[in-house]
């Protein structure tokens, strides 16, 4: 008998298993993949306030040891002007953030996780979770030899991404769905360095590009969900053209470098569903998930890993009934993530902003402070409803007019 299951081990799983463990509790974490590997889909970026969260666990020097190259300065192109400059540091002054291949990262999570005393099964494919008196009690699944076993635990967790078993089998109540609103697709390129985050924000479409590890450089495309019929017959010929026609220099940039794999990406829709319920929680893709057009589903799987971690011990301690505690880690995370799942929404449409937002832009060329507290946003180093506020934002437009006037 576990004090948790958790089924999932990448940026969600490892973490909660990391953290839980340490606390004293008995953990068994599975994955029916194996370590290192790749995600399929997932780009890399790792705001400022994910770096801080490996800090604290002990685990950013681990991540830095992979050849991830720091990123400490955004550079986000709208055409008319680029806005340049580096949020404010996150907790513990933590300036840095990284984008490393996911066969570089997860192993460091898992790593830890296992260091710490988790139980690791790779290779294992949960297959149902299991009930008594309305209650889950643990998973029955195959284990990578093929047989099936039952494991049984006080908790279990779902951290099983977007396609989550846990959250099927529970019918966790999903609320605030959006539908797929933008398609992104990445690939690598050597001999191509960045300086920064790297973002050319058009209408209808946005190119990304960054440097990560093995002296790569991911550079791709997001289009709007109306052209994504016609963008899929040919991803590569609308990646090319896409950055033929808005960055011409970083065409360039790549016609001497070296393409380098295949092209990947997809579109995937936003919902929040309740995390918990009895004997079972969710976190990570598989409790909430939005667009990724602000790259912030591991940054963000990092943060309810240990809002998870915490309620649980509370809980699991008698510091509070775990229900009450659960019901906490709910609160907190829709606190902290429901305006950026707004905002990244709105994003994610690709729409040209709207007027007053085009006014602020364009204030930001001259406001130093303003334009790192706006990178801020979306590390998550500002809070988003502080820096939207109406009066926060006339107030830098004003700014910006009056010193105009002088
Ligand atoms: C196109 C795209 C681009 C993205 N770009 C970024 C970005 O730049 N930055 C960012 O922060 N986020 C990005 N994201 C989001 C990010 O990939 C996710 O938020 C993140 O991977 C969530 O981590 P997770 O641990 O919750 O889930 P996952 O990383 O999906 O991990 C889930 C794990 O559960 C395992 N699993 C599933 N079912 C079972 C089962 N039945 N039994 C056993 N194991 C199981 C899987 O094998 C997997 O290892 C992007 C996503 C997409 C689609």
């Amino acid at each position: 008998m576990y004090d948790a299951i958790i089924v999932g081990a990448r940026c969600a799983g490892s973490p909660t298993a990391l953290l839980l463990t340490r606390k004293g509790y008995k953990v068994l974490l599975l994955d029916r993949g194996t370590f290192p590997s790749d995600m399929p889909f997932s780009n890399h970026y790792v705001h400022q306030t994910g770096s801080a969260r490996l800090k604290r666990w002990g685990l950013l020097d681990p991540l830095a040891a992979t050849g991830c190259p720091p990123i400490t300065t955004n550079h986000w192109n709208y055409g008319a002007f680029t806005l340049t400059g580096s949020p404010p540091p996150a907790d513990g002054g933590v300036t840095e953030a990284y984008a490393p291949r996911r066969k570089a990262l997860d192993p460091v999570l898992v790593n830890a996780a296992v260091a710490a005393g988790a139980e690791l099964r790779e290779g294992f494919s949960a297959q149902e979770v299991l009930w008594e008196n309305d209650r889950v009690v643990g998973i029955r699944g195959r284990q990578k030899s093929g047989n099936i076993v039952s494991e049984k635990a006080r908790i279990t967790i779902g951290a099983d991404g977007m396609f989550s078993l846990v959250a099927r089998a529970v019918k966790a109540p999903e609320y605030n769905n959006k539908p797929p609103l933008e398609g992104s697709w990445y690939s690598y390129w050597s001999g191509v360095r960045m300086k920064g985050w790297h973002l050319w924000l058009r209408p209808q479409r946005v190119i990304f590009a960054y440097n990560t590890n093995d002296n790569l450089a991911l550079i791709g495309v997001a289009f709007a969900a109306k052209d994504l019929p016609e963008v899929r017959t040919d991803v590569e010929r609308h990646h090319q053209q896409t950055i033929r026609e808005i960055a011409p220099d970083l065409a360039e940039q790549m016609q001497s470098g070296r393409h380098e794999g295949k092209f990947v990406g997809g579109a995937i829709p936003g919902y929040v569903r309740k995390p918990y319920g009895p004997g079972w929680a969710l976190v990570g893709d598989a409790g909430y998930q939005k667009d990724p057009c602000t790259a912030s589903g591991i940054t963000d799987a990092f943060g309810s890993a240990e809002w998870l971690a915490e309620a649980i011990d509370a809980g699991f301690s008698g510091r509070q009934p775990l229900e009450a505690a659960l019901a906490d880690y709910e609160r907190k995370r829709n606190e902290s993530e429901l305006p950026y799942y707004e905002m990244t929404s709105q994003l994610a449409t690709l729409q040209p902003p709207p007027p007053e937002i085009q006014q602020l832009l364009a204030a930001l060329v001259d406001n130093p402070e303003e334009r790192s507290r706006f990178f801020g946003v979306v590390a998550h180093t500002v809070p988003v409803p502080e820096f939207f506020a109406p009066e926060n934002v006339q107030r830098i437009i004003s700014r910006q007019k009056g010193a105009g006037a002088v």
